[in-house]
């Protein structure tokens, strides 16, 4: 049991919150961001406001700080260098070991990737945009996906699949700016088990993730 509810921050008595009503301690299906409280290292349920064990209050992601802005922007320009400099060496490399003659074709593939690695970089900076949205339905989808088996192979050789029934968790949101979306995750409940219908969202454009209002 939680000492504090990881939404409003009261002491939780229950297992639903008094105060707000949501679930004060959720399945581990609500805890894979993998994050964790600064002060008593406890593991946090997604979009927590307060540490559940020891009831910090966390601060919320705000993409119109500068410092948040300059940070992402930091990490996505290293990212682009990154991939840049393993595109070069790769142009530069490629030819000298099968022939001079493939720079021709090297170096506009490199041009094209180094642009590409770019402008990708360029159209996920963080400029403070959002959008906040509605939450309309919540379904599940039962789909059979089609997946190798690493150590099984048939005696023939052939590869083997196994028909794996997999359940689609699906957040129909409408957003503000009128557009709809359907959030989908396999196998993974948290957003069915955190939202209902008529809970607002926002979704940081840049980060291209969202949150629980
Ligand atoms: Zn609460
Ligand atoms: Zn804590």
């Amino acid at each position: 049991m939680n000492e504090y509810c990881y939404w409003c921050g009261t002491r939780a008595n229950s297992k639903f919150c008094e105060q707000c009503g949501i679930d004060t301690d959720p399945p581990a299906d609500v805890y894979f961001l993998d994050e964790e409280c600064g002060d008593c290292s406890a593991k946090l349920p997604r979009w927590a406001r307060y540490c559940p064990k020891c009831g910090r209050r966390f601060g919320v992601y705000d993409p119109s700080d500068p410092k948040n802005q300059k940070e992402h922007n930091r990490g996505l320009a290293w990212g682009a260098a990154f991939w840049s400099v393993v595109i070069v060496i790769a142009a530069i490399l490629i030819p000298t070991r099968v022939g001079m003659a493939a720079f021709k074709y090297t170096i506009p593939a490199a041009a094209v990737l180094l642009a590409a690695s770019w402008a990708i970089s360029l159209s996920r900076r963080e400029q403070g945009t959002f959008v906040d949205g509605t939450v309309t339905r919540l379904y599940t989808e039962d789909e059979i996906h089609r997946e190798r088996v690493a150590y099984e192979t048939a005696r023939t050789g052939r590869r083997v699949y196994h028909q794996v029934p997999v359940t689609v968790y699906c957040t129909a949101v409408r957003w503000d700016d009128g557009k709809e979306d359907v959030i989908r995750r396999d196998c993974i409940a948290a957003d069915h088990i955190q939202l209902r219908v008529g809970d607002r969202l926002r979704l940081f454009k840049a980060k291209q993730r969202y949150q629980k209002l």
